[in-house]
């Protein structure tokens, strides 16, 4: 053990350069990937708790590599925050999103609101309003059918900013849902400030209802309801946890439960004819 200790760098180093290089082949292909546009959305959706009915879709990026076939945006999407490839890659998101929405609603789908996840550095960008204008107008689609997920990251940051932003895309009428709610606040007091229309309750806490502590779920369930916002839970993975969701009154519930994210096609027979 002593001789071996001896060489820790030299394979401490290596192991790093090996990393290195993973991490900026993946950065190269990805830059290739936002040129080829090797994404696609699927989507997974929201149910009534109270009707089963789907009421809602989320769109959830998957990249489709042709060398290293379909990578989850939990893999990617922390890096293209790093290189700021997320600007052009949720410019992609949101104009795809809607084009799918509006299509549907063509088709004679009755129409539902497609969630958008935004990330803080998108929504930070000078033009992102003006962005989101462009592709309502563009796609032709109703504002009222597009929602954006927001973090609480952003709701912290810069609230002047933010309540300015915020502002802005409730004038154009779009909702705006909180993501992953109950991960990461310090304080509730922006909840009153901030025209937020969802709370999205994270799947930590659904996953603690089956470990029977639902404290924080319930507790969240009563504060969204009591600031006039809807709650959705996310993660719903078992029968017990969603008859405890619809138990004390969580208006809708997302998991793989109901249905996994699922390309479009696989969406259309889960869909109404208006
Ligand atoms: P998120 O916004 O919190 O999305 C929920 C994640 O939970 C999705 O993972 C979804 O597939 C997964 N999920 C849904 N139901 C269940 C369930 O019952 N059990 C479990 N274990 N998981 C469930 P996904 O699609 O891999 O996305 C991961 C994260 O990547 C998202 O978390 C979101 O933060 C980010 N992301 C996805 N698409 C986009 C996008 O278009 N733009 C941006 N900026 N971020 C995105
Ligand atoms: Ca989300
Ligand atoms: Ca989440
Ligand atoms: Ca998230």
């Amino acid at each position: 053990a002593k001789e071996s200790g001896k060489n820790n760098f030299k394979v401490y180093d290596h192991s790093m350069n090996l990393k290195m290089n993973k991490k900026l082949d993946l950065i190269n292909n990805l830059h290739r990937a936002v040129e080829k546009e090797e994404f696609v959305l699927y989507y997974q959706p929201q149910v009534n708790s109270l009707t089963g009915e789907v009421v809602g879709l989320e769109a959830l990026i998957r990249w489709e590599s042709p060398e290293m076939g379909i990578i989850s945006p939990a893999e990617f999407i922390p890096l293209a925050e790093e290189t700021g490839l997320i600007i052009a890659i949720g410019d992609w998101v949101l104009k795809a999103a809607c084009t799918q929405n509006k299509a549907w609603q063509n088709l004679g789908y009755a129409s539902l609101p497609v969630s958008v996840n935004i990330s803080a550095l998108q929504f930070q960008e000078s033009s992102f309003v003006d962005k989101v204008v462009k592709v309502l107008k563009d796609t032709e689609l109703d504002p009222r059918w597009l929602h954006l997920e927001i973090t609480e990251s952003i709701a912290i940051k810069d609230t002047e900013l933010t309540i300015d932003i915020l502002n802005r895309l409730k004038d154009i009428g779009l909702k705006i849902a909180l993501d992953d709610f109950g991960t990461g606040f310090s304080s509730l007091g922006y909840l009153k400030k901030f025209k937020i229309n969802v709370l999205k309750i994270d799947s930590s806490f659904i996953r603690d209802i089956g470990e029977e502590d639902a404290t924080i779920t319930k507790t969240i369930i009563v504060l969204g309801k009591s600031l006039n916002m809807e709650v959705i839970a996310e993660g719903v993975e078992t029968k017990e946890q969603f008859n405890y969701l619809k138990e004390v009154g969580c208006d809708k519930v997302q998991g793989y439960l109901f249905s996994r994210p699922v390309p479009p096609a696989e969406i259309e027979k889960m869909l109404y004819i208006a």
